[in-house]
């Protein structure tokens, strides 16, 4: 029977777009569609788009164009793994709701790319690893951890949603709370999905979540190939596999009945994809195990402020892990700068505690939030810095290789010869980074072997695991990075983690800085002392600063005590909502004139109680890769009606205004 289809497409529109099926052609055996279906179609110039059948109609063989429009062929049809139904497609529709996107936009998120394709090889990725695992026979659950089972166990067996925050320090037994619950579900014949950063899926991780359920388990992750990507999504969809572990994306795998859903490092803002499709993964997770009834786990020894002000107010329940297991926390010491001293200098304290680490033959990890050698180069007689020519910032000086770099949109340069402001030939480097951080190390401790670990010794594919492995094996003495040194792997051996300028993050013009700067501080402060004793240096100018206080203290509470009283004087999440619009264009003047003409309808239309819109003001970063940036901020819940008016506003300003680009991103994690 041929048939009239419509079908949405990831493209920024709502309209569904009419197609035909012929279905003597490419249809996999299907002699017809349903909704669900995906298909391949040309589009535009484009020959081949994938998009998602909505609805069908009988079509009389000889129709050829519908409303003056002629009608273009459906090219092919994918396996029926690759259908989205079910509590699939209602989070689809909800996650198109609630971020205002067109539903086509959210749909990619729901199928590997270019879905279909053949895995190459054996399938058997890195994940197989040498590390053993505790024999799970060995382990005898506290009491603290059968608490946190056993409520999972009650909401899964009653089959009604519920949502878990398990709050317990770094080594508290988190995972092996994940590891049996799934093991229930599995029991109950139900499926689980395992949620990690991309940075926590470690060799280590993975073999140890594969030990305990073997060949009912799969991962996805950055390594893999497309082909192995479709190939994990084939087998959850024909229920071959009944878990899948994996960063943001696994949480759209076709696993059958879930009945538990694990977020783990449930505060990391990686979470939140940062691109288009802008959408929180945490919040999605708790939409999808509402739509299974199934029983969903956040987990965090830093829990994200939204996360447990939800779980003091009853919405999630509160599950604790107060202790490390077989160990305690290190005894974090906080060290005054404000007598003198460079930012990525080591003060007398830290250094005589890095000798005494490496001198028991245990490892140092010193931290330090930039990369390269100086954060900008100033000219020595007028002051100026050298700027990027493409965004409103200084360039970052490097040795190695040697050249001025912008963080931003990768801009570099030689070094000038002379001032381009006033001729005179003398830089100062100003600010330091992690390669200054090294060299500093490097005349100090001239015996010790050193690591750094940051976004420049990371570049090529693999390298970031092989350093982590490396000084796991104790290849080296000390690991000198940037945050990426405060997460992932497990190291027996640090003695002492050294943390330079840690009071950094606290300036940044965003209502987040405290709670990152915190849940930073915490985590890289966690690395130490994970077998024996560890210690913790702390460098700073804001000793007395209750952020840094309460991260020296490990105390969450006070933190806590201290924040949230902040965020509801200023109305900011996780007593309120967020919008972020930026207007951005090439023309400065263009981008004030939309940011200003979108700012008055927005305060038109967006008025009701409780609704506050502010700006147009320029960003955080008012220029950025030759593009100016406006932003309008819009406080307050918005209703259906609001989401949907905005949504057709948004639409309606993109076609009015040509060569200006604006996002919309609600619940904003990131304010630049
Ligand atoms: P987290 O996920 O909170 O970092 P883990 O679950 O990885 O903590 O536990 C830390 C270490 O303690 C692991 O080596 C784990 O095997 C071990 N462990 C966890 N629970 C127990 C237990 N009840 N008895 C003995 N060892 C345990
Ligand atoms: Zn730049």
């Amino acid at each position: 029977m041929t048939q009239l289809v419509e079908i949405v497409l990831p493209v920024p529109l709502v309209q569904v777009f009419s197609y035909r099926f012929l279905p003597e052609q490419d249809s996999g055996g299907k002699a017809s569609l349903e909704p669900g279906d995906l298909v391949v179609v040309p589009f535009g110039r484009r020959r081949e788009v994938t998009g998602l059948v909505v609805k069908v109609a009988d079509l009389a063989p000889d129709v050829r164009q519908v409303g003056g429009v002629k009608l273009r062929d459906v090219t092919r049809v994918l396996p029926p793994e690759y259908r989205i139904t079910g509590d699939r497609m209602r989070l689809a529709r909800w996650m198109a709701a609630y971020y205002v996107l067109p539903l086509g936009e959210v749909i990619p998120l729901f199928h590997p790319p270019s879905p279909g394709t053949r895995a190459r090889g054996t399938g058997k990725d890195s994940s197989q690893s040498p590390y053993p695992d505790v024999d799970p026979q060995d382990i005898t659950l506290t009491a603290a951890q059968d608490r946190a089972v056993q409520a999972a166990e009650k909401i899964m067996a009653s089959r009604s949603f519920g949502a878990l925050l398990l709050h317990g320090v770094t080594g508290s037994g988190k995972t092996e709370v994940y590891l049996n619950v799934i093991s229930l579900a599995l029991a109950a014949g139900r499926g689980a999905i395992y949620l990690l950063p991309e940075i926590a899926l470690t060799p280590q991780t993975l073999s140890r979540i594969s030990a305990r359920f073997g060949d009912r388990v799969a991962a996805i992750h950055s390594g893999m190939s497309a082909g192995q990507r479709c190939r994990v999504h084939e087998q959850a969809a024909r229920g071959e596999i009944q878990v899948v572990v994996g960063p943001r994306s696994a949480l759209f795998a076709p696993v059958h009945d879930l009945g538990v859903i694990i977020v783990d490092e449930e505060h990391e803002t990686s979470y939140k994809q940062d691109e288009k499709p802008r959408y929180h993964a945490r919040h999605a997770a708790l939409i999808r195990g509402r739509e299974n009834r199934a029983v969903v786990i956040l987990g965090s020894a830093t829990p994200d402020l939204e996360s447990m002000v939800n779980a003091l107010d009853g919405r999630f329940e509160l599950l604790e892990l107060p202790d490390r297991m077989g160990g305690t926390l290190p005894g974090v010491e906080v060290v005054d700068m404000r007598g003198g001293g460079n930012p990525e200098g080591f003060t007398p304290a830290l250094t005589k505690a890095m000798t005494q680490t490496l001198d028991q033959g245990r490892q140092v990890i010193l931290y330090y939030n930039r990369r390269g050698f100086a954060r900008v180069l100033q000219c020595a007689d007028c002051g100026e810095v050298i700027m990027c020519p493409h965004c409103d910032i200084g360039v970052t000086y490097h040795l190695r290789p040697r050249r001025l770099l912008c963080h931003y949109c990768g801009f570099s340069r030689q070094i000038p010869e002379t001032c381009p402001d006033c001729g005179a030939e003398e830089f100062l480097p100003a600010g330091g980074g992690t390669e200054k951080v090294e060299l500093n190390l490097q005349a100090h401790f001239p015996d010790a072997r050193i690591l750094r670990l940051d976004h420049d010794t990371t570049r090529r594919r693999g390298s970031h695991r092989r350093i982590l492995t490396a000084f796991a094996k104790g290849e080296a003495d000390i690991l000198v990075g940037t945050q990426m040194v405060a997460k992932g792997h497990h190291f027996p051996k640090v003695g002492l983690v050294g943390v330079l300028a840690a009071d950094d993050g606290l300036g940044l013009p965003d209502y987040r800085a405290a709670e990152r700067s915190f849940q930073l501080l915490t985590q890289v402060a966690g690395r130490s002392g994970r077998t024996e004793a560890g210690r913790v240096i702390f460098q700073t100018w804001r000793p007395d600063d209750p952020v840094i206080q309460a991260a020296a203290a490990h105390d969450y509470a006070a933190f806590l005590a201290e924040e949230t009283p902040v965020r509801k004087a200023l109305g900011y999440p996780p007593y309120n909502r967020l919008l972020r619009l930026g207007v951005i264009s090439r023309r400065s003047g263009l981008a004030e004139e939309a940011a200003r003409q979108l700012a008055e309808a927005v305060r038109a239309n967006l008025n009701g109680p409780g609704l506050e819109v502010l700006g147009p003001a320029p960003a955080v970063f008012p220029r950025l890769k030759d593009r100016y940036r406006f932003q309008i901020l819009v406080k307050g819940t918005l209703g259906k009606k609001e989401k949907e008016w905005l949504g057709e506003c948004l639409r309606s300003f993109k076609e009015g205004f040509r060569g200006v680009d604006v996002i919309h991103d609600v619940d904003p994690v990131s304010m630049y």
